[in-house]
């Protein structure tokens, strides 16, 4: 049925919506403004699956929101549970059929979730999976939203951590991710605390600056991995475009206007951007702001032959970078056994599916 899907496609996303838009939007309905707060609590803070669910709403609202809105949920593919650390991992179906990813961490300090903000990417780093087969489309703020939401409603407990950190490059869907941020830290809404939720760039320097200016008290992330131009472009086709000076620039005038501590990612990659030499000029790099290193050893993916460092190069790359006074952390790896490298998980269920289409 082409014209109905047509339709569907064009509505309104009801969970996208700020307050006062919704606010807006039932008022021109011809409904009381007080049913906007209702509805919207409905949506953000109870996680309501359904209309049906929405026992104070007048049944004539509900069915008039039915017609006229999308109501955006996802439908759990797969759960996989890391028998070493209870690290749980998401498939999601979207109502298009694309399938994303995202990843569920307990932690002594609160439940953390890493959500995706695109289907696929186009950044192309060498080392990541999510990139391979190029960008699909944009998350809508509600399909960022509802992969928090479903993950709280499936383990029965609060997230109080957020992380953009899984398949897509937040800051290439910067309306979207913007209005996601305001919905998720929304007083009204599951209220998680901005200085809880982390954005991760792989360094696009002008909505770097504008995420600055936006007011809000957010944790930035820059995926470094490499101390110089030269090896950052080999990396990671994103550095053609910006230099490394360019990025410093940019962190610098994040923490000058937000006052929040940069925290910079450097994946480890065995003979590639782990020696000696390397700590040292991450070092000078590091010393030049406030900020913190997380070293992570990378996750290899058979796309590619990158090697993890040795352990041994992982703990001497840490130390160099400690006798030079920079606060690092080697990030625990969760969920080894479960696919954990951003976009395996979405990749394998894809190869499935083509599998299974050719022999059917
Ligand atoms: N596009 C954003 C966020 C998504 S990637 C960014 O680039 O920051 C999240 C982090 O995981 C980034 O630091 C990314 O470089 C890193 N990453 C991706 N694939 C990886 C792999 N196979 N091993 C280790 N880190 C990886």
């Amino acid at each position: 049925m082409p014209t109905l899907e047509r339709n569907e496609k064009e509505k309104i996303d009801l969970k996208s919506l700020t307050l006062p838009e919704l606010q807006e939007v039932l008022t021109g309905m011809g409904e009381k403004a007080f049913r906007a707060k209702q509805l919207y609590q409905w949506m953000h803070e109870k996680l309501a699956g359904t209309y049906e669910e929405m026992s104070n709403l007048p049944v004539s609202l509900r069915e008039k929101l039915r017609e006229n809105f999308w109501y955006c949920s996802l439908e759990i593919v797969q759960v996989q549970e890391s028998k070493l650390d209870g690290t749980r991992k998401y498939l999601f179906a979207l109502r298009d059929g694309n399938v994303v990813e995202s990843v569920w961490m307990k932690y002594k300090h609160g439940n953390s979730v890493c959500i995706s903000s695109q289907v696929g990417c186009r950044m192309g780093c060498r080392f990541c999976a999510s990139t391979l087969d190029g960008l699909e489309r944009n998350l809508t703020p509600s399909e960022m939203l509802e992969q928090i939401y479903a993950i709280t409603k499936h383990t029965g407990e609060r997230v109080s951590n957020v992380v953009v950190m899984g398949t897509g490059e937040p800051l290439d869907n910067y309306d979207n991710l913007l209005r996601f941020l305001h919905l998720l830290t929304d007083e009204n809404g599951l209220n998680v605390s901005q200085r809880n939720v982390t954005v991760s760039t792989c360094g696009l320097v002008p909505q770097m600056k504008r995420l600055a200016e936006e007011g809000l008290q957010i944790t930035l992330a820059l995926s470094l991995h490499a101390s110089n131009d030269e090896k950052r472009r080999k990396l990671m086709p994103i550095a053609n475009r910006y230099s490394i000076q360019e990025l410093m620039e940019a962190v610098e005038y994040y923490f000058q206007k937000t006052g929040r501590r940069i925290t910079f990612e450097y994946s480890l990659v065995g003979n590639v951007n782990d020696s000696d030499e390397d700590a040292a000029e991450l070092s000078k790099l590091a010393g030049r702001t406030c900020c913190h290193v997380n070293l992570i050893p990378v996750n290899p993916i058979k796309e590619r032959d990158y090697v993890q460092s040795e352990a041994k190069r992982v703990l001497a790359f840490k130390n160099k970078l400690e006798r030079n006074k920079i606060n690092v952390t080697i990030r625990r790896e969760m969920g080894r056994d479960i696919d954990g490298a951003c976009g395996q998980l979405r990749r394998k269920h894809l190869g499935e599916m083509h599998q299974n289409e050719s022999e059917a």
